[in-house]
C-alpha cells in the first residue's frame, strides 16, 4: 500500500494527566457488554500524551472533541448553578484554542453544551471561537449531557454551524433508561431541520449500531467515525469485525472517518485495526485513514505522511 495519510477525527485533550485518568476511571462503557481484550491507552490525555502518541503512530493531524457536561463536573461546580458553569465551559473551550493556535496539527471542535450555554448565548460564544479562536466544529454528547438532538436549544447553535461551515460531531450510541438521546434515529428531525449542517456520528451508532445503514441511507450527507465501536469488535452488543466492516460498505467507506477517543484507545491500534478489517479495499482503507477526515472537516493535508505499517 502507498503511504497513508493518518488523521484522528476524535480524541479528547486534558489540562492534566490527572484530570485525564479521573475521567477514564469514571467514563463507564457499558453498551457493548464485557470484553476481556479490549487495548486501552497507555496515556492519560494532557498534550504531552497527545503529541507523544501522534508521533509514535505516526499522525499528522488530530481533532480534539472535548466533552463539557455537568455530570462529569466536580462536586463544587456541579453546585455552582449554571453562571459558573456556563464560564468554565468558555474558559475550558478558550484553553484548548490557544493550546492549538500554535500547533498546525490540532483542530479544535468546541464543546457545546445546550443546558449551560443553550440558545443565542451558546451560539454567539461558538461564533466567537470560531471567528477569533480558531476553532473548527462543535462537540455534543447527548447521552451524558442529557438533552435530545433536537431540542430547541441547539437549534440556534445548529443555525450558526451551518452558517460558519463548520461540523458537529455527536457521540451516537445507546443510553441507559427510556430515552434514547443518541441513537441514530435521534438525529432524524435534526437533520430534517438543517439540511445542510454537516453532521457526524461517532461511534458509527455504538450500541445502536443496527440502525446505522438506514439512517445513512436515508441521509446522505450526514458522515461517521469509527472510534471505540472498533475497539469492542466480538463483544456481545457490539458488531464483530466482519458485520463492522459491511456496515462501513453499506454506509459508504468514503462517509466513515478514523478515530480513536484517545486517551481512551490507542493511536497505532486502531489504525491497525482498520488496516486488518475484512471486505474492504486498500483504497477505501486509505480513505478511512485520513483522507476522509481531510475532505469532510476541510482539515489540511499539508502535513506529511508515511507507510501504513
Ligand atoms: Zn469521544
Amino acid at each position: 500500500m502507498p503511504d497513508a495519510l493518518r488523521i484522528d477525527s476524535h480524541l479528547h485533550l486534558y489540562q492534566t494527566k490527572a484530570a485525564g485518568r479521573r475521567e477514564k476511571e469514571t467514563y463507564e462503557i457499558w453498551e457493548y457488554g464485557s470484553k476481556p481484550d479490549v487495548t486501552f491507552a497507555a496515556f492519560d490525555g494532557d498534550i504531552e500524551d497527545t503529541e507523544a502518541a501522534m508521533a509514535a503512530a505516526g499522525y499528522s493531524h488530530a481533532v480534539i472533541a472535548n466533552l463539557f457536561a455537568i455530570a462529569l463536573l466536580d462536586d463544587n461546580l456541579r453546585a455552582a448553578g449554571t453562571a459558573v458553569q456556563a464560564e468554565r465551559l468558555i474558559d475550558f473551550n478558550r484553553w484548548a484554542c490557544e493550546l492549538a493556535a500554535s500547533r498546525p496539527r490540532l483542530s479544535v471542535f468546541v464543546a457545546s453544551d445546550p443546558t449551560v450555554l443553550g440558545g443565542d448565548a451558546g451560539a454567539a460564544h461558538l461564533r466567537e471561537m470560531v471567528e477569533q479562536h480558531g476553532a473548527r466544529g462543535i462537540k455534543i454528547h447527548p447521552v451524558v449531557q442529557q438533552f435530545l438532538p433536537n431540542d430547541p436549544r441547539m437549534h440556534a447553535i445548529y443555525r450558526t454551524c451551518v452558517e460558519l461551515g463548520i461540523p458537529v460531531l455527536a457521540h451516537s450510541g445507546s443510553a441507559r433508561g427510556a430515552v434514547q438521546f443518541a441513537e441514530p434515529r435521534a438525529f432524524a428531525e435534526v437533520v430534517k431541520m438543517f439540511p445542510t449542517l454537516n453532521l457526524v456520528l461517532a461511534h458509527l451508532g455504538g450500541g445502536a449500531w443496527r440502525q446505522t445503514t438506514a439512517f445513512a441511507q436515508a441521509f446522505p450527507r450526514v458522515s461517521f467515525d469509527l472510534c471505540e465501536i472498533i475497539a469492542w469488535t466480538g463483544a456481545p452488543s457490539a458488531p464483530t469485525s466482519h458485520e463492522l466492516a459491511s456496515v462501513i460498505l453499506d454506509v459508504g467507506p468514503d462517509r466513515v472517518m478514523l478515530g480513536t477517543d484517545f486517551p481512551w484507545y490507542d493511536l497505532a491500534d486502531t489504525a491497525n485495526r482498520v488496516l486488518d478489517l475484512p471486505l474492504l479495499s486498500d483504497q477505501q482503507k486509505l480513505g478511512i485513514l485520513g483522507a476522509n477526515a481531510a475532505r469532510i472537516l476541510s482539515l489540511s493535508s499539508e502535513h506529511p505522511t508515511r507507510a501504513l505499517r
